[in-house]
């Protein structure tokens, strides 16, 4: 993210401070917010936001154990959920902000019925260039063929474990034979580049992380180690699993088991995120390396949530969030709040002071 300088922070506090005004007069409509196409959304620290990610939904058809309990899991009634023209008129507002990625998550996107619909009026919205997708690609068969039709770009697939028993394990209901069928069909609709986001987990499948990132020989993925975080399921995973601390291991150890296989630096091109990327020696795709817990990427943050009740969340790890649904249903301005939420987002987190948000699960929030 670029650093700007002390003139254009001045010309944007003016032009909040103009948007602030046209609300105190009553002045919010269209119009304004195409005035305010010019603002980019800023936070106190000088990061620009460019990138939203939406939970569309808190169901999910897997039971992930570090995410989800097994049961027990309240569902929200659909009308506390915004819907898919709700959605859109918010990024419409983003996009006029200078948001200019989305990524859909969950829960599982794909359980909420015709999500293609939704790609579908995030396409045509002026701004957004990038839009994406992730899911555990259970139903993903069945659907890429309408998702990239609707204009869905890429997609992130998360697949902790290529072996069918511990999968079923891992996340209580799968079958991996459904994972790798929604990968082949993403791949022959295009949505490239494909990442497979693996959990690394000490003792469940951190014997498989050499496997793992062997399937970028033959296939363009990008095979991305993701640190365990301490939000989502922190209860007693079930018989055979060790404790969700005991499973969390740094990137650096991650690093150390693909030790005996020479991995180059890849330079980063727009669109890589807070993944550090290598290249095993004549691999078609890429190994990521994702350490949000022992070496954050607080300082170079660009993004953030929306649940799937409709709450700006600034940050996955703090328990602030400001509720978008009501203004949204009663026709109210949305745009000062989406400020106060942008104004709300930490410095950093505070994960290794055992700082962890309590009032949301991952599967609310969206990963
Ligand atoms: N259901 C979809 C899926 O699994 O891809 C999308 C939602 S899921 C919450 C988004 C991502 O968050 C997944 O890649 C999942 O592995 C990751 N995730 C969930 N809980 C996590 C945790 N405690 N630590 C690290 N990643 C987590
Ligand atoms: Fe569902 Fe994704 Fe959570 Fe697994 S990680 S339980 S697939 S929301």
């Amino acid at each position: 993210m670029g650093e700007i300088n002390r003139s254009q922070i001045s010309l944007l506090q003016f032009l909040k401070n103009f948007s602030f005004l046209c609300t105190w007069y009553n002045l919010y409509d269209e119009s304004i917010l195409h005035i305010n196409g010019h603002i980019m959304l800023t936070d106190t620290f000088g990061h620009t936001i460019t990138y939203l990610r939406i939970s569309v939904t808190d169901r999910c058809n897997l039971r992930c154990v570090y995410c989800m309990p097994e049961a027990g899991i309240e569902k929200r009634p659909h009308q506390a959920i915004l819907r898919y023209e709700e959605i859109a008129g918010l990024v419409r507002i983003f996009a006029g902000l200078g948001v200019k990625a989305v990524r859909i998550t969950g829960g599982e996107p794909l359980v909420r019925p015709d999500l293609y619909k939704l790609v579908e009026m995030i396409t045509k919205i002026d701004g957004i260039d990038d839009i994406s997708l992730t899911t555990n690609a259970l139903l993903l068969e069945g659907q890429a063929e309408e998702l990239a039709g609707a204009g869905l770009k890429r997609i992130n697939i998360s697949l902790d474990t290529i072996q069918e028993a511990k999968f079923a394990k891992i996340t209580r209901h799968g079958s991996l034979e459904n994972v790798w069928r929604g990968i082949e069909a993403a791949e022959k609709r295009h949505l490239a580049p494909i990442k497979l986001n693996v959990v690394a987990m000490r003792g469940i499948n951190d014997d498989e992380f050499v496997d793992l990132a062997r399937l970028t020989h033959q296939h363009p993925w990008s095979v991305r180690f993701i640190e365990l975080m301490p939000i989502g399921n922190q209860m007693h995973w079930g018989e055979g699993f060790p404790a969700p601390k005991e499973a969390f291991m740094p990137v650096s150890e991650i690093k150390t088991r693909l030790e005996p296989m020479e991995l180059t630096p890849v330079i980063r091109k727009n669109g890589s995120g807070p993944a550090r990327e290598y290249r095993l020696k004549g691999a078609l795709g890429t190994v990521g390396f994702i350490s949000p817990v022992s070496d954050h990427f607080c300082g170079s943050c660009n993004r953030m949530r929306l649940t799937a009740d409709g709450n700006l969340r600034p940050c996955l790890f703090s328990d602030e969030e400001i509720p978008l649904l009501p203004a949204v249903r009663n026709g109210e301005p949305v745009l000062p709040l989406i400020e106060q939420a942008v104004a709300l987002k930490p410095a950093g987190h505070n994960l290794d002071q055992d700082e962890t948000p309590a009032r949301r699960k991952m599967k609310e929030i969206g990963g």
